[in-house]
């Protein structure tokens, strides 16, 4: 599942190739066929995510389109540079939305939200999500006034996309790992200066996450090469502490890594260095 930092990675990368360029847009699959006639035509003009939702705008004369995408579990937005003046690829499997432009295009397939939104459901929409760590100057206040309310774990409270857009399994595993956090402590629980480092800290791992376009988490002295350890094969690439480390030894106390399903996901956690009650006011 993409965290927060693969949809502002692709905002940035939309502008880069469309941006102020005219669209030729089409849904080959056809389930957005009344939603490309209306964008067909205008001009790409800014493009930005809040947590796992991605934005585009685009404009023909003074009317202003709002494109809303959500690539949920499944979704791919695939982007390609190509030869001015060549001809567009084919289309492969169910193309919900094609973005062309000279030099560009783009697939959207298998996406949950693909939608155009009047000003006041996107107000509606941003309304419901909590606040994002990659919107520069985000205290991350609103996310502390629900989880200091509320009697869940920090663990479960991480992923809620109302406390906080953007923050996915890996993040959230291995941010409360690098503080030591339990992850079953109840959010009313935690200690707001833990909050404020777990806040801080997250806004640096996912601003690398959209820098390089994947998660990293490992601090440098527990890198493969400073512990003499085998690099992380996995498909999710990236250094990690747990996240599906199940059963391997902790990288700092050699535990093995636990992990059980909460609201339906993988949590992974070292019952040493994250103990019950770690994180909380009493310390
Ligand atoms: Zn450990």
């Amino acid at each position: 599942v993409p965290e927060g930092h693969t949809l502002h990675r692709l905002a940035h990368e939309l502008s880069e190739l469309f941006l102020d360029r005219r669209l030729t847009v089409s849904s080959p699959q056809g389930r957005f066929a009344d939603g490309a006639a209306l964008l067909d035509g205008s001009r790409f003009l800014e493009s930005h995510a809040h947590g796992k939702h991605l934005f585009v705008t685009t404009g023909w004369r003074r009317q202003r389109f709002l494109l809303h995408v959500h690539l949920g579990l499944y979704g791919t937005f695939e982007l390609l540079h190509r030869r001015r003046g060549a001809d567009p690829p084919a289309v492969r499997g169910q193309v919900r939305l094609r973005l062309l432009a000279p030099g560009a295009v783009a697939d959207l397939r298998g996406p949950t939200a693909c939608e155009l939104l009047r000003p006041d459901e996107y107000d509606a929409l941003i309304d419901r999500l909590g606040p994002d760590p990659l919107h520069a100057g985000e205290d991350g206040e609103l996310a502390w006034q629900r989880i200091q309310r509320s009697p869940s774990g920090v663990g479960s409270l991480l992923m809620k996309q109302d406390v906080i857009a953007g923050v996915g399994n890996v993040y959230r595993a291995e941010v409360l790992f690098r503080h030591g956090v339990d992850p079953f402590l109840p959010g009313r629980q935690l200690a707001h200066a833990v909050w404020l480092d777990l806040w801080s800290d997250l806004q640096g791992l996912m601003a690398d996450g959209v820098r390089i376009g994947r998660i990293d988490t490992v601090r440098d002295e527990h890198l493969p090469e400073v512990m003499g350890r085998d690099p992380r094969q996995d498909r999710h690439g990236g250094e990690v502490y747990v996240y599906r480390r199940a059963g391997d030894p902790c990288l700092l106390c050699g535990t093995p890594v636990s992990t059980t399903v909460i609201d339906g996901r993988n949590l992974f956690w070292c019952a040493s260095c994250q103990p019950r009650g770690a994180g909380s006011m009493a310390g």
